[in-house]
C-alpha cells in the first residue's frame, strides 16, 4: 500500500491533558488537526472554529443527514463529530491527521480505517485525574462527577487501544507519542514506492 497520512486517533480521559498533548505535537510537528463539530457550549476562551466548530443540534443533525461526519457521538448530553471533508483531503494530500475524539468515535474510525493508530492518554492515578479536572476551573461539580463516572465506563474500553501512554510529564508524554508516530509511519507495507525506487536504483548501478 502506498503512504497516505497516518489517521492518528487520541483518546483519554476528560483531564488527562490531551488538549495540551496534540497541541504540543502540532506545534512540534505540524500535524493536521480535525477540528469537531459539537452541540456542546464553549468554554471560557475557546473560539468556534479553532476549538471546536460549535453548531446547535438541528445544525449538527443537518450535517449528520448529509453524511458529513466520517464519525459521531453522544458524550455527556451533547453531540461531537468528526468532519469528512478535511479528514479525507489531508490524508490524500500526504499529510498525518491527529482526531482527538472519544472511545465510541475510536472505534467506529478503527472499523472504517483499519490501519489508524489509536492510543488512549490516562494520567498516572484516578486521584490525580480528579484533581486535574477541579485545578481547571471551567465545570461545576456535577459535570465533573459525570465526567469521573464516564472515566469508570471508559476505562473499560481501553484494551481496545493499541497504545496507551501515561500523561505524567507533558514533554515525555509527547516524545513518546511521537516515537509511536514515527514506529507505525516506517512499517514497510507504506514503503512499497521507496523499496522499489531502490531496487531500480541498485540494479543499475
Ligand atoms: P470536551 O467537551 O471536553 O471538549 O470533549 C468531550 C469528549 O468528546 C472528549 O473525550 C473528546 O475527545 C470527545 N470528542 C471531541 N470531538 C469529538 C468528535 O468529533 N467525535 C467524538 N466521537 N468524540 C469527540
Amino acid at each position: 500500500m502506498e503512504q497516505k497520512g497516518l489517521l492518528i486517533v487520541i483518546s483519554g480521559f476528560s483531564g488527562a491533558g490531551k488538549g495540551t498533548l496534540v497541541k504540543e505535537l502540532v506545534d512540534r510537528y505540524g500535524y493536521s488537526l480535525s477540528i469537531s463539530c459539537t452541540t456542546r457550549e464553549p468554554r471560557p476562551g475557546e473560539v468556534d472554529g479553532v476549538d471546536y466548530h460549535f453548531k446547535t443540534k438541528e445544525e449538527f443533525e443537518r450535517l449528520i443527514d448529509y453524511n458529513g461526519f466520517i464519525e459521531y457521538a453522544q458524550y455527556v448530553e451533547n453531540y461531537y463529530g468528526t468532519p469528512r471533508k478535511f479528514v479525507e483531503e489531508e490524508m490524500a494530500a500526504g499529510h498525518n491527521v491527529i482526531l482527538e475524539i472519544e472511545v465510541q468515535g475510536a472505534i467506529n474510525i478503527k472499523k472504517q480505517y483499519p490501519d489508524a493508530v489509536t492510543m488512549f492518554i490516562t494520567a498516572p492515578s484516578a486521584e490525580i485525574l480528579k484533581s486535574r479536572l477541579y485545578g481547571r476551573g471551567s465545570e461545576d461539580e456535577a459535570t465533573i462527577d459525570k465526567r469521573m463516572k464516564r472515566a469508570i465506563t471508559e476505562a473499560d474500553s481501553m484494551p481496545v487501544y493499541e497504545y496507551i501512554v501515561v500523561n505524567d510529564d507533558l514533554d515525555e508524554c509527547v516524545d513518546q507519542v511521537q516515537s509511536i508516530i514515527i514506529a507505525e509511519g516506517s512499517k514497510s507495507k507504506y514503503k512499497e514506492s521507496f523499496i522499489n525506487e531502490i531496487k531500480d536504483e541498485l540494479s543499475n548501478m
